[in-house]
């Protein structure tokens, strides 16, 4: 019916496949109304979701939508509901950076905003979703990423900011650091006391009112009166002064203020003695420091003793008798601290829950309508780098939100079972899409390209920590904190054994110049092109232990004319150096390119010989040598969309005994290869 009102030439029976077929061949027949259109086949993604999620079989699953990508549906479809989209949130008050890095990591891009903006705006309470103080942050930049929230007081959970101090000994954790254990506290339930310095107050103040009243009364009997004037003449001066009680009374208020601005002046510091056996079960907290559940202006080990009951409460609440909490669980000489680092997330990996706290989310009220699950990806704990680690090792999480019944009080629920669409259960189409925005950062290791675009939308006070984060989210065996980024940048490749073909046109320097990893960049985070999703298993090319790279690429040879035509691809001056010497002798030289139909930079290579690899990296059964070549850097190509190209297995960064003669070009090379191979060389 929509469809006919839409005005398009649709068939009657509408299938996936067939509708995939209009989107693919028949754009023009999505004319018509653009709104109407984009809600059509929006209500046709949502119905695909749910059968999807009726499918026992995975493999079924990942046929039927995967092809619904970014960018799929015609621009003038689904331009103006994103725009729309836009505005609704810069009208709720939705941080536009935030709003932008959910369309970085969705599945269909920014095809999915209007989605979940439709929930916050059907929501009771949308003012609930705004950012305060957000009202100068642009698509690309919000003002609190740059904010070092390590700078930050220590939250109260106390009224009146009055509780004492409780003092973790993290000597103790050392020996769980060095025994490989999780380095969580365990709590005694005696440790719960509220409000302690209060309690002490009220205390002092009823045992002066009690002593006073009773002196008063013995003093002010006659016939005691007249055995004290009898007896010695100082206990007489004494009781005379009781006689007049108010006179004791005020000397008593002074004393008890001057006890009292005393302890204002210097807060007791109250140690609290935790045995550091490792607790049974334990939660782990997932929190933000800028909402100062961190060290803050603390000394490390130092807490407020209203927020860590606060904390063990909820541990005792799920059945859990300790807490990691990484305020007052990472040693602080160096060291152990180092091995802490290493290890971090093995403490969220062993905690029975992982406990997500955030002051912006406890301002949400808990609904089941889809709000929870978008205020979780809006909130500031979905912006951090280390929460996605959390996140990722995590095996049961539980979310605290606002009782709607009650605003003092607060709930807990649970992530996968509470917060998360049920597609079976018909949930809103919003509502799925920001589940799916939590769930891609949970479980395995996840593929490179998710890697790069979960932290590319992430934030750390400290660079080196974004490095660290990308080492651990990567499950790379013996990370270590002290690593350099080059090193553990060759962890992280090395652990994903094979990364897309676009990963190698960075135009950066590399982390060496010749041999293993030569053509790899510095660092992690300087191949953004490789956060496109690499489905096709033929743009990939495999990295062994050394730092290898082998792949069939399509080639070409150089002419005379490529050093003028060919542009250099680069961030950096040597980088561009490297190339244009290259190019000198052009003759020496191959481009590589991703594939027949790219606009992508091409890779320039220098052939210098033919190799066997090893069994595990023969690039295909039928074909046991490579072409050995020198990665040299990128270059855009304007010839690369014409003319038909060879395919070769080429590798790159092996170590190569015997180069050639410096007279040798690479055609020379690749002629010998072909006849090494038996394959006819047409020129
Ligand atoms: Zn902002
Ligand atoms: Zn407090």
């Amino acid at each position: 019916m929509a469809c006919e009102r839409g005005s398009f030439d649709w068939p009657e029976e509408l299938t996936a496949d067939g509708f995939h077929e209009i989107l693919l061949h028949k754009k023009g027949a999505m004319c018509g109304e653009p709104d109407l259109l984009f809600q059509v086949c929006e209500i046709i993604y949502w119905m695909m979701q749910v059968r999807d999620s009726r499918l026992a079989e995975k493999d079924d699953r990942a046929n039927l939508r995967s092809w619904w990508k970014k960018d799929f549906l015609p621009r003038h479809v689904s331009l103006p509901a994103v725009a729309r989209a836009s505005m609704a949130a810069k009208k709720l008050r939705i941080c536009p950076n935030r709003f932008w890095n959910l369309a970085l990591t969705a599945e269909r891009a920014q095809d999915d905003l209007p989605a979940l903006i439709e929930i916050a705006e059907m929501t009771k309470h949308p003012e609930q979703l705004a950012h305060a103080h957000h009202d100068e942050c642009s698509a690309e930049f919000c003002q609190f990423t740059d904010s070092n929230s390590t700078l930050k007081e220590q939250l109260h959970k106390c009224g009146d900011r009055s509780c004492h101090r409780v003092v973790f000994p993290l000597k103790e954790l050392d020996r769980a650091v060095n025994e490989d254990l999780p380095t969580a506290w365990a709590i005694k339930k005696t440790q719960l006391y509220s409000d302690c310095r209060r309690g002490a107050v009220i205390a002092t103040v009823g045992s002066i009112t009690i002593v006073m009243i009773l002196i008063t009364m013995i003093a002010d009997r006659p016939e005691q009166r007249e055995t004290y004037e009898t007896t010695t003449s100082l206990l007489y001066l004494v009781m005379t002064m009781l006689y007049h009680w108010h006179y004791g009374l005020a000397i008593g208020l002074g004393i008890f203020l001057a006890i009292r601005v005393m302890d204002s002046m210097q807060p007791r510091r109250s140690k609290v003695v935790m045995a550091s056996s490792i607790p049974r079960n334990y939660i782990a907290i997932s929190h933000v420091w800028s909402d100062g559940t961190g060290v803050g202006l603390r000394v490390s080990g130092e807490v407020n003793s209203c927020l860590f009951s606060y904390f063990a409460k909820i541990a005792l609440q799920l059945q859990c008798n300790g807490f990691w909490w990484d305020t007052v669980c990472i040693p602080t000489e160096r060291e152990t601290r180092r091995i802490a680092m290493s290890n971090m997330h093995k403490n969220y990996e062993k905690a029975k829950y992982t406990v997500i706290h955030d002051r912006y989310l406890l301002g949400v009220d808990w609904t089941d309508d889809g709000t929870p699950a978008l205020a979780v990806v809006l909130s500031p704990w979905f912006t951090r780098g280390w929460t996605a680690l959390e996140l990722s090792m995590s095996k049961r999480v539980k979310v605290i939100f606002r009782d709607p019944e009650d605003h003092s009080k607060q709930v807990l629920k649970d992530l996968q079972d509470d917060v998360f669409a049920e597609p079976t259960h018909y949930s809103r189409l919003g509502h799925s899409i920001a589940s799916g925005l939590i769930q891609r950062v949970q479980g395995e290791q996840p593929s490179l390209s998710d890697l790069l675009t979960v932290l590319r939308t992430r934030t750390t006070s400290w660079q080196r920590d974004r490095m660290a984060i990308a080492g651990l989210l990567s499950r790379v065996e013996n990370y270590d904190y002290s690593d350099s980024q080059a090193e553990t940048t060759r962890k992280i490749i090395k652990s994903f054994e094979e990364v897309p073909k676009k990963f190698l046109a960075h135009g950066h320097s590399t982390l060496s110049d010749t041999g293993g990893f030569s053509w790899c960049p510095s660092s992690l985070f300087h191949s953004e092109a490789a956060m496109a999703e690499q489905r096709n298993h033929s743009n990939v090319v495999r990295v062994d232990k050394d730092g290898a790279a082998s792949a069939l690429w399509p080639y070409r040879l150089l002419s005379a004319q490529d050093p003028k035509r060919l542009r250099p691809h680069s961030f950096n001056m040597a980088v561009e150096m490297r190339v244009k010497q290259a190019l000198q002798n052009w003759d020496r030289c191959i481009l590589l390119h991703q594939d027949e139909r790219s606009f992508e930079p091409g890779i320039l290579v220098m052939p210098v010989g033919i190799g066997i690899p090893g069994k595990e990296h023969f690039v295909s059964p039928f074909c046991w040598q490579v072409v050995e070549c020198e990665y040299i850097g990128c270059v855009f190509d304007d010839r690369m969309s014409r003319g038909k190209f060879g395919k070769i297995p080429i590798r790159l960064g092996a170590k190569v005994t015997t180069g050639p003669s410096s007279m040798t070009t690479a055609k020379d090379v690749i002629m010998d290869f072909y006849r090494m191979m038996n394959w006819e060389w047409e020129d």
